[in-house]
């Protein structure tokens, strides 16, 4: 049996990337709201109403303000509202060219809540949902059952992740539909997911299990969707690090000593 290979080093979460979301979310409300309140200031007539519409924009604007905690426990709304803004300026962003960007910002914003959430208290309960299409296209290896079925010929992310799931003792899935990759997740009812797949599915994911706080790892294409993807095994292990609680190591049990 030949000895595993070499994991990468995890090094640090890469910065994300979500100006373009916030910028849309955060700031459109507010120029509203401020425009509102210039025309309450300047207008006498229908003052009310400016300045109705000067609160209101202040309150969509206002969940984008909360962290830690409290963006926890209102995540579920909060991710309603954000998929509903993500969704309805998707075909806008891909009418520019720019539909990835816009999915990723939205992902990254999520993911920078996130790691302010987890920062000072870790997950304990972390599951990680990784997509089937990962594995090499040619690999008959049955890692969908049992992911110590790969036999870590380094030709695909997998084997990397199986010794890195290993080492760390992390509950992960394969899945090769996304529906079941949601039916896992609410099965197991983890504090934290993170999740590696395309930007399509993640958004969608995102959306659809707004209770969970999720982080998200976009997959690369470098073949085309759903044909041989990778992803970046030092970034799931760097997650993994700053998110969760290290597994603790069994407890060593003390052979019973028979009473002379
Ligand atoms: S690392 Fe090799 S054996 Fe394992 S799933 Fe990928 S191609 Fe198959």
């Amino acid at each position: 049996m030949t000895d595993p290979r070499v994991l990468p080093a995890p090094g640090a979460l890469p910065r994300e990337r979500y100006g373009l979301f916030l910028a849309v979310r955060r700031g459109t409300p507010l120029a509203i709201a401020v425009v509102a309140l210039l025309a309450a200031a300047f207008h006498f007539d229908g003052r009310g109403w400016w300045m109705l519409a000067c609160v209101a924009g202040i309150a969509v604007a206002w969940p984008t303000f909360l962290s830690g905690g409290a963006y926890l426990r209102s995540r579920p709304a909060i991710m309603r509202w954000d998929g509903l803004w993500a969704l309805t300026l998707r075909p806008l962003a891909r009418w520019l060219g720019q539909e990835d960007a816009w999915i990723l910002s939205f992902c990254a914003w999520h993911n920078h809540r996130v790691r302010e959430a987890f920062r000072d208290r870790k997950a304990r309960r972390a599951l990680i949902l990784l997509p089937h299409c990962i594995q090499m296209a040619r690999c008959k290896a049955g890692i969908l059952d049992d992911l110590q079925a790969c036999y870590d010929c380094g030709k695909c992310a997998v084997g990397d992740y199986m010794n890195a799931a290993i080492a760390g003792r992390w509950e992960g899935r394969i899945t090769n539909r996304s529906h079941k990759a949601y039916r896992e997740a609410r099965e197991y009812r983890p504090d934290l997911i993170v999740a590696v797949s395309c930007t399509d599915r993640l958004l969608k994911g995102l959306i659809k299990l707004p209770e969970t706080p999720s982080y998200v790892i976009p997959l690369a294409l470098p073949h085309g969707m759903c044909v041989d993807t990778d992803f970046s095994v030092p970034h799931l292990m760097a997650a993994m690090e700053a998110l969760v609680q290290p597994a603790v190591p069994p407890a060593k049990v003390q052979p019973l000593v028979r009473e002379a």
